[in-house]
């Protein structure tokens, strides 16, 4: 399978190139050249398999023979070794995304594509991943590619801003993982990160490479839950011995799932958006974000506005101009009247978030984060799959108030909090950055 990016103006890439280049070199986003739908009597015998099972079947369908089966299995195994639980809510599923290292669902792209990465590292070489966070992404990132033979990760971050749980994870990891506290803001590192981008020499030399949002080796994972969970919810009577055919009407008549998705840079829902075309039984999304509303509103009105971003409670969601806008877009052929068959939109402020983490509490003895919250609202009160994507804990200023109790803090976050750190200050200076990364 090739892959080709959404503005169609540079040459058609493998996977492995795809996924160390990140953005395309004409600034668009790379998709698979074709996503044809599995066939059915490969889905129906998915039924009842595990996450990684099922993950290693679309995988295989999407990169095709460019990595060997076995060691797509060993990747998506090895990388999706915690638990991703349905948890019935009411009359909802919550599908729980957020029992990896750092407790939100970024792990689950971010640890994938790490294997991805390391898979493709020839034994003596090395690459190093440079990356500038605000908190979350460098924790992700961080925590993914520890101990990976032949990588390593240089975290920028802006000295004494991330909240004392965030830098404890990319902080006490040590071995191949570089904190580096720049004197200065989250713009002076992302900065930093563009002038090392943009030095030839070193990136050459050390082997620069990307981990953003936007990368084919994070998209590919979120493919993976929907297809697993669509199926998990599903009921498949007797297909086995049916024909094609017959096994995709028997997988029609017990209902499609409906996912609600809460949503930023809207990477999560376009996983979505593929497994669906994959055949996988999928009725429609909600696309649920907080009032950084582009996208709803897109829906509504035609008309795509960026614009600044405001900050909410659910800060992972605060985007005024999602980056895989592009690529929802490009699956639709820019049609909004075919997007909004199988997207709906909806917005939701901090008081309605709050009250809803109250109110889930109350009714049903269960703890939403305010992402999460999101989600769940988006269903209103109909059936269907929320995506939990944080575990409340990582956001207990907004969601103790809300049920009035506390939430504990899991053991391997509170254990990070009294781990030594390992960290390197230096100046919001290029020169400085340089010598650390060479
Ligand atoms: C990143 C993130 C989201 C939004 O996901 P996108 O793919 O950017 O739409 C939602 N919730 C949490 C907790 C996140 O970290």
């Amino acid at each position: 399978m090739r892959w080709i990016s959404t503005r169609h103006a540079s040459p058609p890439v493998t996977f492995r190139e795809a996924l160390f280049q990140g953005l395309a070199p004409d600034g668009g986003l790379y998709l698979p050249e074709r996503i044809e739908p599995m066939p059915a009597s490969t889905i129906a015998a998915l039924h009842g398999e595990a996450l990684s099972t099922v993950g290693s079947a679309v995988a295989a369908h999407l990169i095709e023979n460019e990595i060997p089966r076995t060691a797509l299995e060993q990747i998506i195994a090895r990388a999706l070794d915690f638990p991703v639980p349905l948890v019935p809510v009411g009359q909802a599923h919550a599908l729980e995304l957020f029992h990896g290292p750092t407790f939100a669902f970024k792990d689950v792209g971010a640890r994938t594509m790490a294997r991805f990465m390391a898979h493709f590292v020839a034994p003596g070489d090395h690459f190093t991943v440079l990356v500038a966070t605000s908190g979350d992404t460098g924790s992700a990132v961080a925590q993914a590619f520890a101990g990976l033979p032949g990588t390593r990760v240089v975290v920028l971050f802006p000295d004494g801003q991330v909240s004392p749980v965030q830098e404890a994870q990319f902080t006490t990891l040590g071995g191949n993982v570089n904190a580096v506290a720049v004197q200065g803001t989250f713009d002076d590192c992302q900065a930093l990160v563009k002038q090392a981008f943009a030095d030839t020499d070193v990136r050459q030399r050390a082997g620069l490479t990307s981990a953003n949002s936007i990368n084919v080796g994070r998209l590919l994972p979120q493919i993976f839950y929907y297809a697993w969970a669509s199926i998990a919810t599903t009921q498949v009577v007797a297909l086995r011995g049916h024909s094609d055919a017959a096994r995709s009407d028997s997988l029609a008549i017990p209902g499609r799932s409906t996912f609600s998705v809460p949503s930023g840079n809207f990477g999560n829902l376009t996983a979505g958006l593929i497994a669906r075309r994959l055949g996988f039984p999928i009725d429609h999304f909600i696309a649920a974000t907080n009032v950084n509303d582009v996208v709803p509103e897109y829906l509504a009105s035609g008309r795509y506005v960026p614009r600044p971003s405001v900050r909410t409670v659910a800060n992972a969601m605060d985007v005024g101009a999602p980056s895989n806008f592009e690529r929802m877009r490009a699956l639709y052929g820019d049609d909004v009247e075919q997007l909004r068959k199988d997207v709906r939109g909806v917005a939701f402020d901090d008081a309605a978030v709050k009250r809803a983490i109250a109110d889930v509490a109350a009714r049903h003895g269960y703890v939403l984060d305010p992402h999460s919250a999101i989600a769940w609202l988006g269903l209103e009160e109909r059936p269907g799959i929320f995506l939990a994507t944080a575990h409340p804990a990582k956001f207990r200023e907004v969601v103790e108030p809300a049920i009035g109790r506390e939430v504990e803090l899991p053991a391997p976050l509170r254990d990070a909090l009294n781990r030594a750190r390992h960290v390197r200050r230096v100046p919001a200076r290029y020169p400085d950055l340089r010598d650390r990364i060479l």
